[in-house]
This record gives structure tokens, C-alpha cells and sequence, in this order.
């Protein structure tokens, strides 16, 4: 197992990593800007090196400073966490040529999947489903060809893209050539990246993920599904397992199409493997996550496993500590994602100082924060600033707690989603598990309302 361990990341993930860490008995080495002097990660880590100015770029996007860090405290891994270089295979290269396990796949791997179009083609090529769409990139005449061949609506996406951003539906073809060239803009603009690929909008969708381990011994499990459908942007808001959608039937099949997956890309490390469920209950690849994902600790709930624990594992050389034979998957849990938004502007980012915090707790319960009394928020980076997870033995059950433990939830001094997922979970198409992505936009307005009326 490594010695120590840099953190090349921020906030809850890694407060989550340093955990895992030192249940490992492993020295955790975090990095941090200047903005981030007094955060909870800097205080919980072993040591902390500080590695630039408040700005991402010049931060938690400095390969330079990250690894000239890593070097110089005697690091023998670095793990990424999610989002800033979680998925850039360049920085996972320059982890191996500087002598530091990247925890996570290699850097080919992660090149091969980070492109969504070649994914898909390696998908298709594999018998995994697809959306149908085009066969890569494509310019505007090769988009509207594919649009018309399988019909609008359709998704013009970023393949480089993340974070629901890069993405335009077009609902007519005389749409087409504005709306490409917005989401061309978008694409260049966050990932710095213009190539563009032409998707079948599949109507009221689930997104369903399976989450998959697989280590370096070619051994690949799959650890069920989430369901994510709850969303606003294209961004998840809330997600449980196991989803009311899928069958125990539906559930072999989708979890075998995603260790099929796996084995395509030659993978190892802990991966998500996304699935849109038209109305069908057909499921088509939309892309595969390289990391950890934000919603790893409802995987954790179901199955008991410690899925950092797994990644870390498996860096190490070490094979994974189950079989899928003992994969068991018991109860339900779910998890609400509190940001900093407010929802009543459009979502948005309104981080400032936590005048009092009280974090729910009991039986079933588990908050992932770096939040803590006193704290000011940075309003440079992710608004996330805590995960409330429950789990209990049925849905009901799960849903009532997670009402419970939002109202034991105090965050004062910050507007945040927590009262609008508190909304939701009375929702009655909610509570019987019947929604698809498009639910929360639907919904958006009646909820808001309603929230007036009982403070009224
Ligand atoms: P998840 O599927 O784990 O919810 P998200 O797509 O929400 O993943 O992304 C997780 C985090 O990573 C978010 O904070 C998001 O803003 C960030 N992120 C995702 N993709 C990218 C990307 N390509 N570049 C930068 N940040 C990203
Ligand atoms: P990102 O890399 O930003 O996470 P994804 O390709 O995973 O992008 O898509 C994000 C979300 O957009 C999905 O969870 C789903 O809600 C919606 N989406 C993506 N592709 C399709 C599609 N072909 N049809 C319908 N919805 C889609
Ligand atoms: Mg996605």
C-alpha cells in the first residue's frame, strides 16, 4: 500500500479521500490556493502545501506546482478526486513519468473515454447500445445529414464536454445552424475543445449509471445502478439505488452491458458507465466517468463497500477485495446535493459566509461536507458544498428519512438547494418513484409555489 498520498483536489472529495487514507494508515499531503488557507481539508490533511492564487488555473489546475509538490514531500500517488484533472490524461501521464501512481486509469484510457465520440464508436464496436447518432465528430452539413436521418429532436453535444455544459437540443432543422454554433462556442469556451457529435434526444429518459471496479488483474464487477434523473442543466441533484425503473432482469442485463464496457476500454480503477432508459426500457451508452463519482456514497450504502478504499486498493496493485458473486445490494439509499444556488434565480451560485451549521445525524445517515461553522465559501470553484446520503431498508423509508434529516439541516448565512430537495421528497410522482429527467424542470414552478404557501 502507498506511504503517502497527495490530495490534488478541494473541498468535500477530498475531506472524503483523506478518510479513506487514514483508515489505510496513509500520510495525505493536500494542496490548496490561497483562498482556500483555512479549509477543512487543509486542517484534516497531514500536511498541506499551498500551490497558487484563489484562480483554478493557477491552483488545482497546476500540473507544475501539483507535482513539483507531490515530489518534494515524498509522495509515492496522487489521487484526483472528481472534476479539475480528474480526467486529463496528460496530467495522468506526467503522474507516471514523475514516479507517482495516478489513482486512477492510465492515461490512454482516460484519452480514449474522454472523448465522448470515440467512446461511443468503441461502444458500438464492443455490442454495448448506443444513441443513435452520428459515427464521430461532425461539421454542420454532417450534423444536419445525421439529424435528419434519425430524427429531430436531437442533442448537438461537446465531446469533450462535462458538468451537463457543451449541450444544445434542437427541435427543427432551421435551429440547427445557430444552435451548433453556440454549443461549438460553449465547448470551446469550457474545454477548450470545438469537436461536436449529433445524438438522438431520447424522450422522458432515465439516466441510469452503473458503477464498475475493476483492478489490474482483469477482474471487472459492476456495483449496480443510480439513478440519477433528477436534474437541473443536465446536472444531478439527487440520485438513489437501486432505480424503481429497472427490473432484476433489466438490471443482469445493463450491469453485464457495463462490465462489457470496462473490459473495451481496458479499464481499472472505479468507473461510472452512464445510461439513458427511454420509456421503453430500452438503455442506450451515453459516456463513461474515468473517476470517482460525486454520488459514490449511495453505491457505498447498498453494497458496504468503502469505494475509495477499492480505488486506492487497486492503485496499489492489489485485487479487488470482492467477486461480483458477493456483491450484495441491500436496502435503498439516496442522496440530495446541497449547493450553493438559489434556485429561485435561475440556480444561481450564491456562496457566502456559514453563520451556524448543524449537520443532521441518527440512524442511516451521512453528511459529506467541508463545511463547517465560521467557514466563507470561495465563490471561485463548485458550489456543492455538502451530500446529506441516507439509506434505510425500503424506499418509503428511505424517503421519510431523508425529509428528517433535511429539517435537522442548518446551514445559515447561505441560500442552498436543501429546501428545494426537501420539496421534492413530497412530490407524489417522486415518493412513488416515477420521474424521468425532465421532472424537476417540470416541476420547477409548482414547487417554488408551494414552498410560498406554507411559509405564508
Ligand atoms: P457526476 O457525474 O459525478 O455528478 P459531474 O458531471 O456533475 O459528475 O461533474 C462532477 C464535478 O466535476 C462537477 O463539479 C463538475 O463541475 C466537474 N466537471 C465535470 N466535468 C468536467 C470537465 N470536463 N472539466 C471541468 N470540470 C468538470
Ligand atoms: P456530461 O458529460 O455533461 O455529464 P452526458 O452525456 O452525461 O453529459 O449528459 C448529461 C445529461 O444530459 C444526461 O444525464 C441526460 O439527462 C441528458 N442527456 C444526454 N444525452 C441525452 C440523450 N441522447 N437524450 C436525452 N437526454 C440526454
Ligand atoms: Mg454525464
Amino acid at each position: 500500500m502507498f506511504r503517502r498520498v497527495l490530495i490534488a483536489n478541494r473541498g468535500e472529495i477530498a475531506v472524503r479521500i483523506i478518510r479513506a487514507c487514514r483508515e489505510l494508515e496513509i500520510e495525505t499531503v493536500a494542496v490548496y490556493s490561497v483562498a482556500d488557507r483555512d479549509a477543512l481539508h487543509v486542517q484534516l490533511a497531514t500536511r498541506a502545501v499551498c500551490i497558487g492564487p484563489a484562480r483554478a488555473a493557477e491552483s488545482y489546475l497546476n500540473q507544475a506546482a501539483i507535482l513539483t509538490a507531490a515530489v518534494e514531500t515524498g509522495c509515492d500517488a496522487v489521487h484526483p478526486g472528481y472534476g479539475f484533472l480528474s480526467e486529463n490524461p496528460d496530467f495522468a501521464d506526467l503522474c507516471a513519468k514523475c514516479g507517482l501512481k495516478f489513482i486512477g486509469p492510465s492515461g490512454d484510457v482516460i484519452r480514449q473515454m474522454g472523448s465522448k465520440a470515440a467512446a461511443k464508436a468503441l461502444m458500438r464496436r464492443s455490442g454495448v447500445p448506443v444513441v443513435p447518432g452520428s459515427e464521430g465528430a461532425v461539421d454542420l452539413e454532417e450534423a444536419r445529414r445525421v439529424a435528419d436521418e434519425v430524427g429531430y429532436p436531437v442533442l448537438v453535444k461537446a465531446s469533450a464536454g462535462g458538468g451537463g455544459r457543451g449541450m444544445r437540443r434542437v427541435d427543427r432543422p432551421e435551429d440547427l445552424p445557430a444552435l451548433f454554433q453556440a454549443a461549438q462556442s460553449e465547448a470551446v469556451a469550457c474545454f477548450g475543445n470545438g469537436e461536436l457529435y449529433v445524438e438522438k434526444l431520447i424522450l422522458h429518459p432515465r439516466h441510469i449509471e452503473f458503477q464498475i471496479l475493476a483492478d489490474s488483474q482483469g477482474n471487472v464487477i459492476h456495483l449496480g445502478e443510480r439513478d440519477c434523473s433528477i436534474q437541473r442543466k443536465n446536472q444531478k441533484l439527487i440520485e438513489e439505488s437501486p432505480s424503481r425503473a429497472l427490473t432484476p432482469q433489466l438490471r443482469e442485463e445493463m450491469g453485464q452491458a457495463a462490465v462489457r464496457a470496462a473490459r473495451a476500454a481496458h479499464y481499472e480503477s472505479a468507473g461510472t458507465i452512464e445510461f439513458v432508459l427511454d420509456e421503453d426500457r430500452r438503455f442506450y451508452f451515453i459516456e463513461m466517468n474515468t473517476r470517482i463519482q460525486v454520488e459514490h456514497p449511495v453505491t457505498e450504502f447498498v453494497t458496504g463497500l468503502d469505494l475509495m478504499r477499492e480505488q486506492l486498493r487497486i492503485a496499489a496493485g492489489l485485487p479487488l477485495s470482492v467477486g461480483q458473486e458477493e456483491v450484495r445490494l441491500s436496502g435503498c439509499a439516496m442522496e440530495c446535493r446541497i449547493n450553493a444556488e438559489d434556485p429561485r434565480e435561475g440556480f444561481r451560485p450564491s456562496p457566502g459566509r456559514v453563520e451556524f451549521l448543524h449537520l443532521p445525524g441518527g440512524p442511516g445517515v451521512r453528511v459529506d461536507t467541508a463545511l463547517f461553522g465560521g467557514y466563507q465559501m470561495p465563490p471561485y470553484y463548485d458550489s456543492l458544498c455538502a451530500k446529506v446520503v441516507v439509506w434505510a431498508p425500503t424506499r418509503l423509508e428511505a424517503v421519510r428519512r431523508m425529509r428528517r434529516a433535511l429539517e435537522e439541516l442548518m446551514i445559515q448565512g447561505m441560500v442552498t438547494t436543501a429546501e428545494l430537495c426537501h420539496l421534492i421528497l413530497y412530490q407524489p410522482d417522486f415518493v412513488k418513484g416515477q420521474y424521468h429527467t425532465g421532472f424537476l424542470e417540470e416541476n420547477l414552478e409548482t414547487l417554488m409555489a408551494w414552498d410560498c404557501g406554507t411559509e405564508g
